[in-house]
């Protein structure tokens, strides 16, 4: 039994902790834009905690000047990049990334112009706005089914800008990657130039020949972005809970965020849950349970709807990367999360919380309820998830009701009661 002296005086001690973060933060003169990145406080999203009778705790990424998690990744591999003399700053090579919108966003504002990113077409238009208000050269490619191995987009980044060993299999990918001189230069799609004018951007002389002109960034096979979670989030974790969580949930696009943050706490105490928050379509769920990457009729259904759109943004694969194999040891459990419950829970959150977020927060919260149900937590327990973005990033698709009815997903936040309730 835990004394009320003891009590206060650890409420005392991690009360200082956040406010040694926030101090931090408010003390410093920041070195631009970058000296943004990371040291995001923890929310206790009221309604959850409340309704459970634990502590639910959401990291708040969305905070970050670039809106997403993604930022601390960028920064750590072209950091990374930088030391290893893959990039050179000074000369503007360019740097290269495949994504579905975050990563090339967070590139984009650390690098801006620099930035080259190849998306598929169907992604929330926002997101391709904001790159080009950045800067970046965006070109769009055909929407790739994240159960289809071949049309994913690393894969297309990395042919079209040249890099040869990845047409025979990504998994054999070396980390890092210099772009050959005289790579293609990129255009806008038509639909793009028609929304935002004409910009055609010719390939800059990115300095002497013998010196790298370009990074492929390569956030999947990138043990970076790893490192980013493992040295940066998980450590801010940590300290932010003084040690007392008792899982860390959390969704996979690349791995990096779950098997960083992941490794870290494991690390620190072993009994610690790690909990993936898995999307409909996405292969990871089944291979967490039952060792399969995907079951074949599950993913021929999912590849159609993936083929015309896919509502949850940013997390969910299907296929073996560097990262998700450095991720999926220290994983113990997995919940399948539908749209439906994403996004129940990212309404039900707006109504009590005014928390406006983005779908795979949304999927990730949902997975906190799911554990503390089946868990049968309900008193003492600390769960801590990642609020990745923001709801601005999605109000196309995730936030378009018109959207969500065309795609028939349900809007009804009474799922999020009954999940709550279930015994
Ligand atoms: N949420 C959003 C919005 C993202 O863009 C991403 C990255 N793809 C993630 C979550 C998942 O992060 P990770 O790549 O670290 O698995």
């Amino acid at each position: 039994m835990t004394s009320a002296l003891a009590r206060s005086t650890e409420n005392i001690v991690s009360a200082s902790a956040e406010l040694r973060g926030r101090l931090v933060l408010c003390s410093e003169i920041l070195d631009g834009v970058t000296g943004l990145i990371g040291n995001t406080p923890l929310v206790r999203i009221s309604s959850l905690s409340e309704a459970l009778g634990i502590e639910i705790l959401g990291k708040a990424e969305f905070l970050n000047p670039g809106g997403s998690v993604k930022d601390r990744v960028a920064l750590r591999m072209i950091q990374d990049a930088e030391r290893q003399g893959l990039l050179h700053p000074r000369t503007g090579s360019r740097i290269f990334e495949g994504t579905v919108g975050s990563t090339g966003i967070s590139i984009a504002t650390i690098a801006r112009a620099r930035a080259a990113i190849i998306m598929p077409d169907d992604v929330a238009e926002e997101k391709v706005k904001a790159l080009l208000c950045l800067g970046a050269e965006v070109r769009r490619v055909r929407p790739a089914s994240i159960v289809d191995q071949k049309q994913n987009m690393a894969r297309q980044a990395a042919l079209q800008f040249g890099v040869e060993d990845v047409a025979e299999g990504i998994e054999g990918m070396q980390l890092s990657h210099e772009i050959p001189t005289g790579s293609p230069s990129l255009v806008t799609t038509e639909t793009l130039r028609a929304q935002t004018g004409e910009r055609i951007v010719d390939d800059q002389d990115d300095g002497p020949a013998s010196k790298p002109r370009g990074f492929f960034a390569d956030q999947f096979e990138n043990k970076s972005n790893f490192y980013a979670h493992y040295e940066g989030t998980g450590p801010e974790i940590w300290r932010q809970t003084s040690g007392k969580l008792h899982a860390f949930v959390s969704g996979a696009g690349t791995g990096g965020t779950i098997g960083g943050v992941g490794h870290y706490i494991k690390s620190m105490n072993k009994d610690i849950k790690v909990v993936l928050a898995d999307p409909e379509g996405s292969g990871l769920f089944n291979k967490v349970k039952y060792n399969v990457m995907y079951d074949r009729r599950e993913a021929e259904g999912t590849k159609r709807r993936h083929q015309v759109d896919t509502v949850v943004e940013g997390i969910g694969i299907n296929r073996m990367t560097n990262n998700v194999s450095l991720a999926l040891p220290i994983v113990d459990d997995a919940f399948r999360i539908t749209d439906a419950e994403a996004v129940a829970m990212s309404r039900y959150l707006i109504k009590h919380d005014g928390l406006f977020l983005g779908s795979s927060s949304a999927c990730n919260l949902v997975a906190c309820v799911k554990l503390a149900r089946l868990l049968g937590w309900k008193e003492g327990q600390t769960i801590v998830t990642v609020l990745c973005d923001s709801g601005t990033r999605h109000y196309s698709k995730f936030w378009n009701d018109d959207y969500l009815r065309r795609a028939n997903i349900p809007i009804d936040e009474t799922l999020i009661e009954t999940l709550l309730n279930t015994p």
